[in-house]
């Protein structure tokens, strides 16, 4: 693989969220010593926030595994890359032999480069044998991509984020853009707001974003699907549907028309607590204009029903024509760094790379054409994250190798995850740091930080852009030598070891060409040249895709589907024993489950541990002190915490981040059937204590300064 440089400069993108902002990492005698803005950088143009400002700081930091680790007992021991590799090999090896390669499974994260990403696909099915493969983008971005290809046939924001300066009507759909995406975003909202542009927000938790003037739709969690089936039927009312669009553009709108008509203004007030003048002002401000644009996170998507409810935010936006005009899109906001390429490039239990199928015999054969391997090798459809850590239970799961991922403080119902962890009989982690996760091991691997590895990132809006190693890696070996190394020692049928990452990129272009994710024009070359490349872009002299369907949708036959939505009953509703609903997000100042962020001084201070979210009325209503831990409840356990007042939430509604052990000790692991993502958004909880707080404990810096994103 490629070097590392000296004294010099390297190019690259924060390692955090999918805005991607552009920096440069300087080196002097092979340590990075600092970061310059990159003012040219593709839509943040030079910008960072505080993660990304102190982000070079976990590259040399103390904390960094230097060295494999194997359990022995309770203890972890140093020991050399040969002893750990090997060790890490036989216990794969074995539990091949004697259970079968299904019996060994692979989960990896969204913040990988593509080459990663695809090279890892590869090796779960090739290298292991075994068809569970999965990434935790199933819990951030499976609900928006599945219901992006049902409707579009693709998987991509369809519209340049740049688009926003000329929107006239902006709906930001349970995204916390001020904590979640805070760089660029925010001053596209100002720009809508200066030329007399509406912003509608609907969330039940109000963000730092929410200015005076917008209008926020405070929605009763879990209810997206009933507001948005009525928001349909109330633009068909008002007449305002765009009947060219719908007769010439798409299919199947008087289906999803006849399941909205039974939401009538009085059940959605009822069900969604939304009053009927309200729903009639959005929707008249929504089909009033032709550029209104929809952007949608989390917030409505992991919920046990989140395909249905962005199915049910994008029939509004078809029957209104909101595609592929200026100023106009329906967009789901990406969430880590590369969860768009990390849902393309094959590490889904579903879908081989490039997005092609793996159920599809076409697909298959040129994919196993591409990678020199009989067919027959290739196999089926996997378990998802959640079902392969609940294969643990049944005995189908035995081994497991992950990589980036922190399921100990990131996945639902964290009591069985650990549980789970703890039975494996073979785990295998790569990380640069030791984690929740890592800590039930039997070998850990040391991973690189974002300074040791070249490579391509997908971003939020679908543009390929470059990264640049600047140092060699720390520990003696990348990500992918340690995965070269184990395909040769679990005996691959195909080699993993490339001379460089151009040289992955290159068979992945090849592996493209043709399919629903074209890279085939895109080259190292090019994305540099050109400040990166949108795809689809099929060939070397197309200029690449910034914006999607503006002629054709990407079905077959060029139209957009409407589904007709009718929303599941919630798995656990509140009642008189569990009466509040818990809702959760990420803070400005952390990112996931913080193994990166934590360590940073920087950033610990301005977010320093759990605590809970309760609008002061509700407080009071409990009798909560100002200075109290609270115990919340629900029927998956509880945690006590620090509480904080946030007026900007529903009374009904608590919110806690998400960073750490407590919040997911909280969350059932309820999945959303066509999906698989776990219902975060919503779960029935109740208060029930509080104790005063012993204030050594509370740093953290008052709510309104740390914005969160639900
Ligand atoms: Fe930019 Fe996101 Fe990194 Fe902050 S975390 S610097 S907004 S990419």
């Amino acid at each position: 693989m490629s070097t590392g440089r000296s004294n010099s400069t390297a190019r690259t993108h924060c390692p955090y969220c999918s805005l991607n902002c552009g920096m440069d990492l300087n080196v002097a005698d092979g340590t990075v010593v600092g970061l310059s803005r990159w003012k040219g950088s593709p839509l943040t143009t030079g910008s960072l926030c505080s993660k990304g400002a102190s982000a070079f700081e976990q590259i040399h930091h103390k904390d960094r595994l230097t060295a494999p680790l194997i359990r022995r007992g309770t203890e972890f021991h140093e020991v050399s890359w040969n002893e750990g590799l090997d060790a890490a090999i036989d216990g794969f090896a074995k539990i091949r032999s004697e259970h079968g390669a299904p019996a060994n499974a692979l989960l990896s994260g969204g913040s990988l480069t593509n080459e990663k990403v695809y090279l890892l696909g590869k090796f779960a099915r090739l290298a292991l044998g075994t068809p569970n493969v999965d990434y935790n983008g199933r819990f951030c971005m499976a609900a928006a991509g599945k219901a992006n290809m049902l409707a579009f046939g693709a998987d991509r924001m369809m519209t340049p984020l740049d688009e926003l300066r000329v929107a006239e009507v902006v709906v930001v759909i349970g995204a916390h853009i001020s904590a979640a995406f805070p760089v660029a975003l925010p001053t596209l909202l100002n720009h809508v707001r200066k030329r007399g542009g509406t912003v509608i927000v609907i969330d039940p938790r109000a963000g730092r974003f929410v200015k005076d003037g917008d209008i926020h739709v405070a929605l009763e969690p879990g209810s997206d699907a009933v507001l948005f089936n009525g928001l349909l039927r109330e633009i068909v009312r008002q007449g305002l549907v765009d009947r060219d669009f719908l007769e010439n553009r798409t299919v199947g709108f008087s289906d999803a028309l006849s399941a909205a008509m039974e939401y009538d203004p009085e059940f959605v007030e009822l069900v969604a607590d939304v009053p009927r003048r309200l729903l009639e002002k959005v929707a008249s401000l929504i089909g009033g204009t032709t550029k209104c644009m929809f952007l949608h996170g989390r917030g409505p998507e992991q919920q046990t029903d989140g395909t249905q409810n962005v199915q049910s935010i994008i029939n509004v936006g078809l029957a209104c024509g909101h595609v592929g005009r200026p100023g106009a899109g329906i967009n789901m906001l990406t969430g880590q760094r590369n969860g768009q390429g990390g849902r393309e490039w094959g590490q889904r239990c579903d879908q081989l790379p490039a997005g092609r199928s793996i159920l599809s015999p076409d697909d298959r054969s040129l994919v196993a054409d591409r990678w020199g391997i009989d067919e027959a090798l290739l196999p089926s459809a996997g378990s998802s994250y959640v079902e392969i850590l609940d294969g643990v239970d049944s005995g189908e799961t035995r081994g497991l190798l992950t990589i980036c991922t922190n399921m100990a403080v990131s996945s639902p119902d964290l009591t069985s995850v650990r549980r789970q962890l703890g039975a494996l009989e073979h785990h295998v982690v790569i990380d640069p740091f030791m984690s929740e996760s890592a800590r039930f091991a039997n070998v850990i691997l040391p991973g690189s930080s974002f300074a040791e590895e070249s490579g391509t990132i997908t971003t939020i809006e679908g543009r390929v852009v470059r990264i640049d190693q600047a140092i060699e890696p720390i520990a003696g070996r990348n990500d992918l030598d340690i995965l070269a190394d184990l395909a040769e020692g679990l005996e691959s049928p195909v080699s993993f070891r490339f001379e460089s990452e151009e040289d992955i990129f290159e068979e992945m272009r090849a592996v493209s060409k043709g399919g629903p994710i074209d890279y085939s024009g895109i080259t190292y070359d090019r994305i540099r040249d050109e400040d990166g490349v949108f795809w689809p872009c099929p060939s070397t002299d197309h200029p690449g895709t910034p914006q999607l369907y503006t002629e054709r949708f990407a079905h077959p036959d060029g139209n957009a589907r409407f589904h007709p939505v009718v929303p599941r009953q919630l798995p656990h509703e509140t009642n008189a024993e569990f009466p509040l609903v818990l809702t959760t997000g990420r803070l400005l100042a952390q990112f996931l489950s913080g193994n990166q962020t934590g360590r940073i001084e920087r950033q610990q201070r301005l977010a320093p541990g759990p605590y809970v979210e309760i609008h002061p009325s509700t407080a009071a209503a409990y009798q909560i002190e100002r200075d109290a831990k609270v115990l919340v409840t629900s029927r998956q356990g509880s945690v006590w915490v620090p509480w904080r007042p946030q007026k900007g939430l529903r009374h009904d509604t608590l919110f806690m981040p998400y960073h750490w052990e407590e919040c997911n000790t909280l969350v059932a692991a309820n999945l959303d059937p066509a999906s698989k993502i776990p219902g975060f958004k919503y779960t029935p909880v109740r208060i029930a204590g509080t104790e005063a707080l012993d204030l050594r404990e509370s740093t953290a810096e008052p709510a309104d300064s740390r914005s969160s994103g639900a």
